[in-house]
């Protein structure tokens, strides 16, 4: 048996590889632009051109790779070989890639939709090393959700569980991508935190951004650093709404951690503690005592590590 594994974490902006060792460490990486628009062909043709490209540059021998992890995001098909849909990638639509990637490598390969595969990345060698049932959120311009259960991705009946960005948190709140309102998505991700900076100015709060250019989570972040009011605001809110969507996990779940990613963690402890007073104030308490909420451990690493930890523990049933 081999020594690493390919780790490839395909997303709308950037396809990412990377060569990772039976520990879950990275040890050497790749990372181009994705072709999001381009039909799915193009994008097959550049996973398996950056598969091909890692391995030549990190100077593995093929007989030390144990097998290729693939993380995709959109709908993985029940048996976990075809990517279904995309809504990034608008083109990449029922792509066998698992076979595609098996074949052209003669290699174990398996797919794994990228919000669960970062999970278990978490689970496997970031955060939640110790926690057999975690609950991973991905907070980016949209939220994305993972789920572990006894050591296990909790996928559901039909492939598409643990989409916690669209649990709804208002019955009449503002409308979310996906077509219903009052998601968890509108609240607290980048997009739902610029949008209620925007309205607090609208409604004539002062504030050290000015209001002229484009405004993001970043700036808000900063401008809060900086002590200015409204974007102290706007975080404390976004981590109260948080605090619900966690209450609601916990009641359901009861897992031992969970685990907040992706670039709204930027924020730091101005997330964190209207979070934690939201959870502590409204949870069951034996719902809430015994649940760690942690940041993510790998950050952006997550998926390439997820992915090839997916193989990993595949691997264990073909060895
Ligand atoms: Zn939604």
């Amino acid at each position: 048996m081999g020594n690493c594994i390919v780790g490839i974490d395909l997303g709308g902006t950037n396809l990412k590889a990377g060569i990772v060792d039976t520990e879950g460490k990275i040890l050497h990486r790749l990372s181009v632009k994705t072709h999001s628009d381009a039909d799915s062909q193009i994008i097959s043709n550049q996973i398996l051109e950056l598969i091909a490209e890692i391995i030549r540059s990190a100077q593995v021998k093929t007989s030390d790779i144990i097998g290729i992890g693939l993380g995709s995001p959109g709908l993985v098909d029940k048996k976990g070989e075809t990517v279904l849909f995309s809504p990034n990638l608008p083109r990449w639509r029922n792509i066998p890639i698992k076979r595609i990637v098996a074949e052209r490598f003669s290699k174990p390969c398996v797919l794994e939709n990228d919000a669960n595969a970062a999970a278990w990345g978490e689970k496997w060698a970031g955060a939640g090393k110790e926690s057999g049932s975690l609950v991973m959120l991905t907070l980016g311009t949209g939220v994305g959700g993972g789920i572990v259960i006894n050591n296990k991705i909790w996928r559901g009946a039909n492939n598409v569980a643990a989409e916690i960005g669209h649990m709804v948190i208002q019955m009449d709140g503002p409308q979310c991508n996906c077509g219903n309102r009052g998601c968890v998505e509108v609240y607290a991700s980048a997009t739902g935190m610029v949008r209620r900076f925007k309205e607090l100015l609208q409604e004539g709060m002062p504030s050290l951004i000015k209001v002229s250019g484009e405004i993001t989570a970043k700036m808000i972040n900063e401008a809060a650093l900086q002590g200015d009011k409204v974007s102290l605001d706007v975080i404390d809110e976004t981590g109260r709404y948080l605090g619900i969507a966690l209450i609601n996990i916990m009641h359901v779940l009861n897992p031992e951690m969970i685990i907040l990613a992706g670039g709204m963690i930027g924020s730091g402890e101005l997330l964190m503690n209207p979070i934690r007073r939201a959870t502590a104030q409204r949870a069951f308490e034996a719902s809430y005592k015994d649940t760690k909420i942690v940041f993510s451990q790998l950050g952006n690493d997550a998926g390439i590590i997820g992915a090839a930890g997916c193989l990993l523990k595949e691997s264990e049933t073909f060895a």
